[in-house]
């Protein structure tokens, strides 16, 4: 393939090593993502360790998602992803709140059913790290060697003090823990963060940046700070508790 791109891993002009330059090579295509709710909870709302959740948390991402039987969720989201193109690869995404939080024999079953779909070539599972007991890190390291498999982490900070505002349920220990495990055992890792979460600084989410990095995860998703209708956060923002950061935020 020509380079076109200034940048030594990216096709398009971006400064980073995108997720499309990587599945341009590991795939030979574009790849798209089949966002899946597998009726899982989450221990910060069944709780395990919390009811209220994480701050900004909807639900994660069920809006896009219908509580169908998994194969229907595929055959639809493999219908809107193929009216875009005809040809595309298929990422099965379990994103729903914490896709390893049942029984080892029940996400075998999810994720068997999801790989055996037409066109599914990986699986990204998002999840939580303590949710991550051995014999599910089994499971996902049997998969690993099978399929491209991606764990997802949603630690969206390093400072435990922001975590601990937004109501994570867990401190940074425990997600150094369980990504050194998964490191261990082979298994892609995409680390999710979140800048402007309320009350961090530029610095902070420098720290943040810096720390993950030296982590060398494989992937990292970085969102800004969405308040979404229905999430402590709107309240706080309604409240005046969160400025907006072009309006004298923290930033
Ligand atoms: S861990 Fe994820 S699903 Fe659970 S409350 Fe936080 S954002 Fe929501």
């Amino acid at each position: 393939m020509p380079q076109t791109s200034p940048f030594p891993y990216s096709d398009d002009n971006k400064r980073y090593h995108t997720l499309h330059y990587h599945n341009r090579r590991v795939f030979g295509g574009r790849v798209y993502k089949a966002v899946l709710d597998a009726g899982m909870t989450c221990p910060n709302l069944d709780g395990t360790c919390g009811t209220g959740g994480c701050a900004f948390c909807d639900g994660g991402s069920g809006a896009f998602t219908r509580p169908l039987p998994l194969h229907e969720q595929l055959t639809l989201e493999a219908q809107r992803i193929r009216r875009r193109d005809p040809h595309a690869r298929i990422i099965a995404y379990f994103q729903v709140h914490t896709n390893t939080y049942a029984p080892v024999q029940t996400l075998s079953a999810l994720y068997e059913e999801a790989l055996a779909f037409p066109g599914v070539v990986g699986l990204s599972v998002g999840t939580r790290p303590d949710c991550l007991p051995e014999d599910v890190l089994a499971l996902l390291s049997a998969l690993s060697r099978r399929t491209q498999l991606t764990v997802e982490l949603g630690l969206q900070t390093v400072h435990d003090s922001t975590a601990q505002d937004f109501g994570r349920g867990y401190p940074y220990a425990v997600f150094a823990g369980s990504f050194a495990r998964l490191r261990a055992l082979g298994i892609r890792t995409c680390v999710h963060l979140i800048n402007g979460l309320p009350g961090e600084t530029m610095e902070d989410m420098l720290e943040t940046a810096r720390t993950v990095g030296d982590l060398h995860p494989q992937a990292v998703k970085l969102s800004l700070l969405h308040i979404l209708e229905g999430t402590r956060y709107a309240d706080a923002f309604r409240e005046g508790r969160i400025p907006p950061h072009d309006a004298g935020g923290v930033y």
